[in-house]
């Protein structure tokens, strides 16, 4: 059984959009994983097909509704679908490799993508949605949060990357942002490849990239050196 992702949206088209290309795409063609996109106005109950509202206690922008909601997420995940629900939302728990590993390794995910101001509160909890957020900044729509989840599932699904090794030692993956890049020519406008990487010294290499991957996080993310600080003490 492939991951199977099934996206409820305003905006179908959007999909497979840029996971229609490159690994995710020759993936999809595969069968690695499918993607089902699902236009939720197909399930507004009134002639003008509305989806959304204004706010109950007033200001700006329109809600969407939970009813119509509700109904696209029972049409897409009826009951016994083993398959997590999100709610791409900025309140969300902020998304982390860890949590893309979970589901990558699980059946696939039913994806909702919120529009205007967001979704009725009482859809939320009535159908246990997850609200997962890609970083602290607004989208003016849930589908390019929904693109980069699933880009960062996919590539982690069995047979997609080529080189599977590669994606052990990238940033997150050990708790560190990843050590610095080279390739030829070995001079670029008068910048040498440091000695050490040209050495074919195997374990001082890895010494250099260790060390350095330290100083970088050290220096730019010194949270999540906290972070597995944390986790190493606690086991
Ligand atoms: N009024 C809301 C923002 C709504 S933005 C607030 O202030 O919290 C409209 C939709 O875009 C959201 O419902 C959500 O689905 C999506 N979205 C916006 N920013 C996002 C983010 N950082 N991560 C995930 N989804 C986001």
């Amino acid at each position: 059984m492939s991951f199977r992702a099934t996206v409820l949206t305003l905006y179908p088209e959007m999909f497979p959009g840029a996971l229609g290309l490159s690994l995710a795409g020759r993936a999809l063609e595969a069968g690695a994983w499918s993607l089902e996109p699902v236009q939720i106005r197909d399930f507004a109950a009134d002639r003008h097909r509305t989806v959304d509202d204004s706010p109950a206690g007033g200001g700006a922008g329109m809600v969407m509704r939970a009813d119509v909601l509700a109904r696209a997420i029972d049409h897409a995940s009826p009951q016994g679908d083993p398959r997590p629900r999100l709610l791409m939302s900025p309140r969300g728990r902020p998304l982390t490799q860890a949590r893309v590993r979970e589901l990558a390794a699980g059946p696939g995910a039913v994806i909702l993508c919120g529009r205007f101001e967001g979704v009725d509160q009482r859809v939320i909890e009535a159908r246990g949605l997850e609200e997962v957020s890609v970083g602290d900044f607004i989208l003016s729509g849930g589908e390019p949060a929904a693109l980069v989840l699933l880009d960062a599932v996919v590539r982690l699904l069995p047979g997609v990357m080529g080189n599977a090794a590669s994606g052990d030692e990238e940033s997150f993956e050990s708790g560190l942002l990843e050590h610095p890049q080279y390739t030829r020519p070995q001079v670029f406008e008068g910048l040498q490849i440091p000695d050490v990487l040209t050495s074919g010294n195997h374990a001082r290499i890895a010494r250099w990239r260790r060390e350095q991957a330290e100083m970088l996080t050290a220096e730019r993310r010194p949270d999540l050196l906290a972070a597995k600080e944390a986790t190493t003490t606690t086991g």
